[in-house]
C-alpha cells in the first residue's frame, strides 16, 4: 500500500478511496498524481470539480470521485481540516465504509479495529476452513467478527499490517507458501489440501450488455458535448449525443444521424464516418460503443450542449469508452 508505514489520515484515506475496486498497480499512479497536486485535504477541497474529475479520469467508479470531493470539502469546511479520530466519526464520512474506516482508525489513530481486506479474508477462510461466501452479508459479518476477535488490542496497527502482509506474501492467492508457513500444522486448508477452494465466493451474475451510439458533431475543430446529469453510470462526466439501442445497422445509424432523435435537428450526413466498435467492461455491465463523426458547416445550438475547442476538451473528463475513441481519432 502506498501509505504503508505512515500515519497521515489524509494519505491513508486518499489511497484507500483510489484503491477501492482498483488494482494497486493501476491506483498507485493516480495516488501519486493526487498527492503531488494536493498535498493536503484543504488543497483538495479548494480545487474545482473539473480539475479533480480530470485527475480521476480513467479510474472508473466515478461515485468514488464525487464522494472524495464531498468528504474533502466537509473536512475542510466543517472539521477545520482535521480527520475524525473515532470509528463513528470516520464512518460518518461519505464514501468511507468499514474497511477504510478501520484502516484510517488503526494506522493513523491506533484504534483497536480489525482491517478486513481481501488478504485477511483469504488467510482466515483458509486457516479456519470457512465455507461461507465472503461476498454475502452473513459471510461478511462472520469474517468481521472473527477478525475483530483475533486482533491484538495493544498493537492493532502492527497486527493489521502483519496479517495483510502475511496474506500478500505467504498465504498468496496462487501458490501459497504453506511449506514455510508457521501455521501449516493447524491450518484446515493445508491439512485438506484445499487452499485453492478458499475463500468461497458466490457465483457471479452475467453482466448486462448495452449498446451506446454517439453522434460526434464537429464544426471548425470544435465538438459539441454535454455533461451527464442522470444518476446512472458516469454522472458528471462529459459525452456526445448518445442514443442507446439494442442493436443498429450501419445504414440505420447514418440515416438517423441527420436528426438523431433530436426535434428540429437536421444535418447533412454526407461526410459521416462510423467508428469500429469499442468495448468497455464495468463490474455489472458490458458496454459496446460506436461513434458517428459528422463535420458540419452550419453551427447548430441545442439545449444543454456546448461547443468546445480541443484545448477545452483536454481539460474535461470523459468516460474511458469516449477517451479511447478520442485517442484513436487523434492518432
Ligand atoms: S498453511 Fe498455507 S493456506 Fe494455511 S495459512 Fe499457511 S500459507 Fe495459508
Amino acid at each position: 500500500m502506498p501509505w504503508k508505514g505512515i500515519k497521515d489520515p489524509y494519505k491513508i484515506w486518499l489511497s484507500e478511496i483510489i484503491l477501492q475496486q482498483t488494482r494497486v498497480e493501476q491506483g498507485m499512479a493516480y495516488y501519486e498524481r493526487f498527492i503531488g497536486n494536493f498535498p493536503s485535504v484543504d488543497l483538495l477541497a479548494n480545487a474545482t470539480d473539473e480539475t479533480i474529475f480530470k485527475l480521476w479520469e480513467g479510474l472508473g467508479y466515478y461515485s468514488r470521485c464525487r464522494n472524495l470531493i464531498h468528504t474533502a470539502r466537509h473536512i475542510h469546511n466543517n472539521l477545520g481540516g482535521v480527520f475524525p479520530g473515532t470509528m463513528a466519526g470516520l464512518l460518518s464520512l461519505k464514501g468511507v465504509g468499514d474497511y477504510t474506516a478501520a484502516a484510517i482508525g488503526s494506522f493513523a489513530f491506533g484504534l483497536p479495529q480489525a482491517v478486513v481486506d481481501g488478504n485477511v479474508l483469504r488467510v482466515l477462510a483458509r486457516y479456519f476452513g470457512i465455507n461461507n461466501p465472503v461476498d454475502e452479508t452473513a459471510g461478511k459479518m462472520l469474517f468481521g467478527k472473527l477478525a475483530q476477535d483475533l486482533i491484538d488490542l495493544n498493537q492493532p496497527a502492527k497486527y493489521n499490517q502483519a496479517i495483510m502482509d502475511f496474506g500478500a506474501t505467504v498465504c498468496k492467492p496462487m501458490q501459497p507458501r504453506c511449506f514455510e508457513c508457521h501455521f501449516n500444522k493447524t491450518c484446515v486448508a493445508n491439512k485438506e489440501k484445499k487452499q485453492s477452494e478458499y475463500p468461497v465466493k458466490s457465483p457471479k451474475k452475467q453482466p448486462r450488455s448495452r449498446w451506446f451510439y454517439y453522434l460526434v458533431l464537429e464544426h471548425q475543430n470544435n465538438l459539441l458535448v454535454i455533461q451527464r446529469k442522470d444518476k446512472g453510470i458516469w454522472k458528471d462526466l462529459h459525452e456526445f449525443f448518445l442514443k442507446e439501442e439494442l442493436s443498429a445497422t450501419d445504414e440505420s445509424l447514418i440515416f438517423e444521424a441527420g436528426y438523431w432523435g433530436i426535434p428540429g435537428l437536421s444535418i447533412d450526413v454526407g461526410n459521416a464516418v462510423l467508428s469500429d466498435e469499442f468495448i468497455h467492461i464495468l463490474t455489472h455491465q458490458r458496454i459496446y460503443g460506436r461513434f458517428l463523426h459528422v463535420r458540419i458547416d452550419q453551427k447548430v445550438e441545442i439545449d444543454g450542449y456546448t461547443w468546445l475547442s480541443s484545448n477545452e476538451i483536454d481539460k474535461i473528463a470523459f468516460p474511458r469508452l469516449i477517451t479511447k475513441y478520442l485517442e484513436m481519432k487523434e492518432a
